[in-house]
């Protein structure tokens, strides 16, 4: 009798009552692909612009971007997994909500004894994002000053941790001064609460009037012009998200009267799709959660069943650090 897994699945885009939970068929890895039984799945804010139609896909599709747990089996060609080990991964296509799945073993990684499932189902996205933000994406050293919005959220608290750890200056914004609590507490040198604060004001005010070297903005539409008056000249917009909405159309002349701006919009995914660069981004973020630089936090976990409560909090601003599901 052919296995199924329980995997949650959208036919149609819209609000979280289109997640629908059945039984998929699970067959075996072809080429270059593993099956792998998940232990734990995690919650990202990418998950909600699939279900919605922000990000576009065909339908039906199975949701879900991150997950920890055992590889069952292991097809042709397949040199860095065996049967039996145990593997997490960000990747797509999604489909990671689910009991079990088959899917392309290139941007599944080793995971090493130290790093429990539940850590890295909740972190392989998120701190992977943080990774490539702060080593890969603009030159950043030691004393730079970093604005990121959403500090006390799942990619907040990683890069909370993760400046102070590389001796930057992260100024944060969070939505409730208690979740600026919770990012300074993990690392924020300032956090601004931006629904009752101008943060472009604080910002000056907190960089004498010299602006910060680095925007890390993932909020968009309701930031996205204010984040640009924050910079120095000759600083660094980095847009890499739209919890708030889509970033409005630009007028390119517009960064050289702020002062010869740069901006850039980044995915994981493009830094992912090379296997060495993947491999390399996990161990560094492995490293820093086992030398303790980084702790996890999954303040909110859910059965898989309850899919539509744990989106429904992620959207509505409930939640901090990360979320797991329990397949
Ligand atoms: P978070 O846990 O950070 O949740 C999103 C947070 O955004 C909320 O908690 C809320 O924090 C803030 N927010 C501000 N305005 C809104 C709004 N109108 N609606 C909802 N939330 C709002 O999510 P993740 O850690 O999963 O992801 C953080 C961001 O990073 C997302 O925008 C995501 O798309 C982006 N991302 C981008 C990647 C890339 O490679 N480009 C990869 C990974 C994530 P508060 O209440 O404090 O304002």
């Amino acid at each position: 009798m052919q296995q199924t897994a329980r995997t949650v699945v959208i036919y149609e885009h819209g609000g979280p009552e289109v997640l629908k939970i059945e039984d998929r068929p699970l067959g075996g890895p072809g080429p270059g692909e593993v099956r792998i039984r998940h232990h734990t799945c995690g919650l990202n804010f990418i998950d909600i612009y699939q279900r919605i139609g922000l990000y576009p896909m065909d339908l039906p599709h199975a949701l879900g971007m991150e997950a920890a747990g055992v590889i069952e089996a292991v097809g042709e060609g397949v040199t860095h997994l065996e049967h039996g080990q145990r593997a997490a991964y960000a990747a797509a296509p999604a489909g990671a909500y689910s009991a079990a799945r088959v899917m392309p073993a290139a941007q599944v990684c080793p995971l090493p004894d130290g790093i429990s499932f539940d850590a890295a189902a909740a972190m392989m996205l998120k701190g992977m994002t943080v990774e490539y933000l702060f080593h890969r994406t603009t030159p950043l050293k030691r004393g730079d000053t970093v604005l990121f919005h959403a500090a006390a959220g799942g990619v907040g608290l990683i890069a909370c941790q993760w400046a102070k750890s590389e001796g930057i200056t992260l100024i944060g914004t969070a939505g409730t001064d208690e979740k600026c609590s919770l990012a300074q507490f993990n690392g924020a040198a300032h956090c601004i609460n931006y629904r009752t604060e101008d943060f472009v004001e604080r910002v000056t005010e907190i960089t004498g009037g010299k602006g910060v070297d680095v925007v890390m903005d993932s909020i968009g539409a309701d930031t996205f012009n204010g984040s640009l008056n924050c910079l120095k000249p000759l600083g660094m917009m980095i847009s890499f998200g739209n919890a708030s909405g889509s970033v409005p159309l630009i007028d390119i002349g517009m960064l050289a009267k702020k002062g010869s701006l740069k901006i850039t919009r980044p995915t994981l995914f493009t830094h992912l799709a090379d296997h060495a660069v993947c491999q390399a981004m996990a161990r560094r973020l492995f490293g820093k959660v086992e030398g303790g630089e980084v702790k996890i936090h999954i303040d909110q976990r859910f059965p898989l069943d309850q899919v539509a409560d744990a989106q429904r909090a992620l959207e509505t601003r409930q939640t901090t650090g990360s979320t797991v599901l329990e397949p």
